[in-house]
């Protein structure tokens, strides 16, 4: 099977980042949402994102044109039903995705590849809810799509060798590269990135350090590109939270427990970059620590 149609749902940072690279690399591309202002959103923030590569010099103005017609934009899910592959990319919430796949599922095709981009769900339980176990993989991009060279595939326990295979053909087609993982909480990078951004956050609840104090501490002294609550304003806080919710729950250890104080940030609204505020208020020209 040749995958030439990809179905992207949601069109938050990822569902428009993997939107990106699916039709540089030449696909066909649906992309839903519930939301038509993420929607309206959607495609002038792709646009943008294009045209930095255009004048970073990494794309041509033609590819940039020709990719753009390749995506459209719906709020009907049902406009997806004939893809090849979908990638479910909406909001890091079971009942939700679950949701999604319950009425995604009488409009596919029987050779549609589903996938999901999920930070952490198990990709197991998501697939045995669906009529095609075997045909379900987890397809996790990195933030910033277009940027990020990894992709995380994860096996369900039923899923078949063809469908890794077809899917680890469309990773390599994106340029870039695939790490396989077994289906465990929160995968690989996510196990180990996150537990450090938890720690960062309490580091901050304790005193033990200022915003400033930590994220520069984690740059200069460990040689990290990105301060730890730097990174988590850019995941977004609520993506963290609900990540540390599932290791806690899924490997039942108190390790794993999320910092109240990041608690705190998500009740409050304050998501990161995405809602302007979170360990930084980006309201103003430069980012400014608010704790
Ligand atoms: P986001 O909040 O930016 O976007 C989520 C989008 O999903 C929103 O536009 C929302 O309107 C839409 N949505 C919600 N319910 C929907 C529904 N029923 N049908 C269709 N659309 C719906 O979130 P995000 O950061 O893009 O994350 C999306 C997924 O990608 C999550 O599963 C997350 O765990 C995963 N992910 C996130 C990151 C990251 O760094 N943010 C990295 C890798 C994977």
């Amino acid at each position: 099977m040749k995958v030439s149609t990809v179905g992207v749902i949601g069109a938050g940072q990822m569902g428009n980042g993997i939107a990106h690279v699916m039709a540089m690399a030449g696909y066909q591309v649906q992309v839903h949402d519930i939301d038509q202002e993420a929607l309206d959103a959607s495609r002038g923030l792709i646009d943008k994102n294009m045209y930095r590569q255009v004048k970073n010099g990494k794309i041509t103005e033609d590819a940039h044109t020709a990719a753009l017609k390749r995506i459209q934009i719906t709020t009907d899910i049902i406009s997806l039903g004939q893809s090849d592959l979908i990638i479910e990319a909406a909001t890091e919430n079971e009942r939700t995705k679950q949701k999604i796949f319950d009425s995604l599922i009488p409009h596919i095709l029987d050779h549609t590849i589903l996938t999901s981009n999920t930070s952490s769900i198990s990709i197991t339980r998501l697939a045995s809810r669906t009529d095609r176990p075997e045909k379900f993989l987890g397809f996790h991009f990195m933030n910033p799509v277009p940027v990020m060279q990894l992709v995380e595939l994860i096996r369900g326990i039923a899923t078949d060798q063809e469908t890794y295979d077809i899917c680890f053909q469309v990773v390599e087609s994106l340029g870039k590269t695939a790490a396989s993982a077994e289906d465990f909480p929160a995968f690989i990078v996510n196990r180990v990135l996150m537990p450090m951004i938890n720690e960062a956050v309490y580091t901050l609840y304790e005193g033990v350090g200022s915003v400033k104090a930590i994220d520069q501490s984690m740059k200069l002294g460990a040689n990290h590109p990105m301060g730890p609550l730097e990174l988590a304003d850019f995941i977004g806080l609520d993506t963290c939270l609900a990540i540390m919710n599932v290791l806690h729950d899924g490997l039942a250890d108190t390790k794993y427990r999320p910092c109240p104080l990041l608690t705190k940030y998500v009740e409050a609204g304050w998501l990161g970059r995405k809602t302007q505020r979170g360990f930084y208020d980006y309201r103003g020209d430069v980012p400014v620590p608010t704790r």
